[in-house]
């Protein structure tokens, strides 16, 4: 059992642990496409500027001549280069699972004849041509190169930004809505799952656990044999009584009994019919006393029975009754060669009842084997009793109670 206990809990950690990770990565891999597509959204209108700067610098260099115009054109036309280099390498850049960040923008960037690279390309292109022409001498095609840069050229680089822009917006929040999805549907699932190892797994793991837990209580407790307490239990079963006793100050009575001549039923019928013949006391036991006494077997063929709120004399009845009982019920049991027999067995019993406080179940015991050895120095099949009054008071037998007995001791033998 423990070991299927063992793998269902491991199975149920290993579900869950799974679709948590599994959760994870996916999460993670949505939020960095997030991460990327703001870079990349970042970097295009970036890109859209530098590109409206170069034209204002050419058409201001064109006019005017100057160096300094010369420098501003040549330092945005630097940037832009620099900028459309990381952004391609960006656009065209796979991850594990051979996927792009942007499916819209390499679009636009690899596959459109309309637009794509090539177009920064030819604009920074024709850019670099403008500005190695000289100021003077060169007037018609710095015109010609002028009117391209600011018309045709930057008109189609900045739709491709804008373009791009609203088209990669679009993507991105089609993304967000998508990742929405998937982190409902998969928190529903890791619900789903909980629940579904909650009854299937857990409860019935709980179960069984509560129910091992329970037969290594019956074992530690109950005596194999007769299903009766054994000795730790009904010396704890006893403690409890005596306590209550003692707070209710009502009497109790403790009785050790022995079966006798047990030895011989033993070497005369074997021991598996010693044992049918405890069996067979412990059922008589549980059918004669009340729910709230207690029986345990304390011994190889020595029991206690320790009855609450009991005083000697109905102490006396009780026990007197059951081992009559005893004495005359014939116990049934099958022979080596399968033949139905039966015999007669007794027990002696020693009784004590607490009158007075301050007495601990061992102390209780001891004096109750007194009486037990007592009774079968009595010739056994009999009940002794005593009384104990209190701690310092020595145990006495009353002398009626004891003639009672012996004369019942005689009239069983
Ligand atoms: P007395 O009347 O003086 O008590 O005599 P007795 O023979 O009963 O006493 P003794 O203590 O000599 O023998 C007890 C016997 O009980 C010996 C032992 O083998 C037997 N016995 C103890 N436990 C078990 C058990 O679980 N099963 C069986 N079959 N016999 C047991
Ligand atoms: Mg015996
Ligand atoms: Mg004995």
């Amino acid at each position: 059992m423990a070991v299927s206990v063992t793998s269902a809990y491991i199975l149920a950690l290993g579900i869950i642990a799974t679709l948590t990770i599994a959760s994870h990565f996916l999460t993670d891999r949505i939020n960095n496409q997030q991460r990327e597509g703001a870079k990349l959204t970042y970097m295009i209108g970036r890109q859209r500027s530098l590109a409206q700067q170069a034209v204002i610098n050419a058409t201001i260099y064109f006019q005017s001549g100057d160096k300094l115009q010369y420098d501003f054109l040549s330092q945005s036309i630097n940037d832009l280069e620099s900028g459309h280099k990381s952004l391609v390498g960006l656009i065209a850049k796979k991850d594990y699972f051979g996927t792009v960040p942007s499916d819209v923008l390499y679009k636009i960037y690899f596959e459109s004849n309309a637009f794509g690279a090539k177009s920064v390309d030819e604009f920074i292109q024709a850019a670099r041509r403008f500005m190695v022409l000289p100021v003077e001498g060169k007037e018609e095609e710095r015109g010609r190169l002028i009117n391209a840069l600011s018309g045709e050229l930057s008109r189609r680089l900045i739709v491709m930004f804008d373009v791009a822009l609203e088209d990669h917006q679009e993507e991105l929040l089609q993304k967000i809505d998508k990742a929405y999805v998937f982190q409902s549907w998969s928190a529903f699932f890791i619900l789903f799952v909980l629940v579904i190892e909650a009854v299937f797994i857990f409860s019935p793991l709980v179960r069984r656990i509560r129910d091992y837990q329970q037969m290594l209580l019956r074992e530690a407790l109950e005596d194999h044999l007769t299903g009766l307490y054994n000795r730790r239990a009904f010396m704890k079963r006893a403690a409890v009584e005596i306590g209550k006793a003692r707070r209710d100050k009502t009497p109790i009575t403790v009785v050790l009994t022995d079966l006798d001549h047990f030895k011989s039923v033993n070497d005369r019928y074997g021991h598996k019919v010693g044992d049918v013949v405890l069996r067979r006391f412990a059922d008589l036991a549980r059918e004669s006393f009340r729910s709230g006494d207690v029986v345990g077997r304390v011994g190889g063929e020595e029991f206690a029975i320790l009855l609450p709120n009991t005083a000697t004399e109905r102490g006396l009845q009780v026990i007197e009754r059951f081992r009559k009982r005893v004495c005359e019920t014939p116990c049934h049991y099958v022979d080596e060669d399968g033949v139905q027999k039966s015999l007669s067995f007794s027990a002696s019993f020693g009784l004590v009842v607490i009158a007075g406080e301050g007495w601990t179940i061992d102390q209780l015991l001891a004096a109750a084997d007194e009486k037990l050895y007592a009774a079968k120095a009595a010739g056994r099949n009999c009940v002794i009793s005593g009384v104990l009054q209190s701690k310092d008071q020595a145990i006495m037998p009353p002398a009626d109670q004891g003639a009672a007995l012996e004369n019942a001791a005689s009239d069983a033998n």
